[in-house]
């Protein structure tokens, strides 16, 4: 009996545990701090009406023989796959319904994408990165390289056409630097990818954030996009889904390496590994894109982007560099006269309560900057940079 030996060469993550530690002991030191967390990840605002009424319905359905649902298509319900084809018409995007995989979230999604990829390819991963990028390739043993973001290039970095790649990472909006890329920015990557014969990875978790018409939302945008990319999408930061569990990746049928189209591939991978999604929930996924869906999540989104404006304006104010905060709910600061970042973790816990995450816990590009979202309460958001500034002008300045 042998273990896969990868999983053991994988770093621990410490980043979340040692968070939660110095909260503990901060919070038993000082039980009258009331703390701010504007560390998480995760939406706070309760999923919308219409999707709540779409699930009732879905799981009344379930009770009786002449409406229950048992196995479903692997691929999805037709009814969604057709909304979600909908909501790229309306940007102008043509992806087919048979491109459409539903699934239980992107981050399964972009782990299990590896599956229909070789051993040998060179991986390129931007740093900072979201940690299941690196992880997933290093579990099953491959190295990768990194392209460097940094504050140079705003956390946007550019193909180097001097060099190699098969398959690419890019997240746009950016998890954790909320950097979003341009059209002609993007297309730089997709004419770099399809001259190289590489395939972006393209994740679009954040694309409901971005607010100017100008700013891209999806990869396919670009023209040249159908025969290099792979798009994964979620319903959790768009709607609210973090632990409801939806998502979709599109895999357009022109996009063809070795001769095979990789949305076959994708297809034998998901018939014979995957189930599908609930029926209740592919219901309530629906439920987002009809009317009323789309103006409640807008609600939500707006209620975020309120929260981020307010970070970014306190940080405008204090003169501090940052990315992000206008078409992300991460805004990616750096700190102050050089700290490294768990330093300013400590300092900001201590003088202000407040929490954020150490941007050195994406990668060593990260050191020296720090990330706050802006998935909180607007209240504690705003009691949180007011604590800033006055902790900022007393020590800082
Ligand atoms: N991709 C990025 C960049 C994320 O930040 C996240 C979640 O935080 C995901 C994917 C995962 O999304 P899901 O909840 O659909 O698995």
């Amino acid at each position: 009996m042998n273990i896969n030996q990868n999983y053991l060469n994988l770093e621990e993550s410490y980043l979340f545990s040692t968070i939660n530690k110095k909260i503990a002991a901060f919070a038993n030191a000082n039980p009258e701090v009331d703390i701010i967390r504007l560390g998480i990840g995760d939406v706070t605002l309760p999923l919308p009406g219409s999707v709540i009424k779409s699930f009732h319905e879905a799981v009344d359905e379930m009770a009786h023989s002449r409406t229950f649902h048992g196995y479903g298509p692997e691929q999805g319900y037709g009814f969604l796959r057709k909304a979600i084809t909908s909501y790229y018409a309306q940007r102008e995007i043509g992806v087919e319904e048979s491109e459409i995989f539903v699934s239980d979230g992107s981050k399964c999604d972009v782990a299990n994408i590896l599956d229909i990829f070789g051993q040998d390819n060179l991986v390129l991963l931007p740093n900072p990165v979201y940690p299941v990028y690196l992880d997933t390739n290093k579990m099953i043993g491959r190295d990768v390289a990194f392209i460097h973001a940094n504050r140079e290039n705003g956390f946007l970095p550019q193909p180097d056409k001097n060099r190699q790649a098969d398959l690419i990472y890019l997240c746009s909006p950016n998890n954790p630097t909320g950097a979003a890329y341009t059209k002609e920015e993007l297309r730089k990557w997709v004419e770099y990818a399809n001259c190289q014969d590489a395939v972006i990875l393209f994740d679009a978790a954040y694309e409901s954030f971005v607010s100017d018409p100008n700013m891209p939302r999806s990869i396919y945008e670009i023209t040249g996009a159908r025969t290099c990319a792979i798009e994964f999408n979620s319903f959790s930061k768009m709607a609210g889904f973090t632990g409801t569990r939806l998502g979709y990746t599109v895999i357009p049928q022109q996009l063809v390496r070795q001769g095979t189209s990789l949305h076959k591939l994708w297809m034998r991978r998901q018939t014979t590994k995957f189930n599908g999604v609930s029926y209740m929930t592919q219901r309530a996924g629906a439920a987002v894109f009809t009317r009323e869906g789309q103006k409640e999540i807008q609600e939500n989104l707006d209620y975020y982007r309120e929260n981020a404006k307010i970070i970014a304006s306190k940080l405008d104010q204090l003169g501090i560099w940052y990315t992000g905060g206008k078409h992300s709910p991460y805004i990616w600061m750096e700190t102050p006269a050089q700290m490294d970042s768990w330093d300013f973790f400590d300092f900001l816990l201590e003088k202000t309560g407040i929490v954020g995450t150490p941007g050195i816990g994406f990668g060593d590009n990260g050191q020296g900057f720090f990330r706050l979202t802006a998935f909180g309460d607007r209240s504690k958001t705003s009691q949180a940079m007011d604590r800033l500034d006055r902790a900022w002008r007393e020590f800082i300045i």
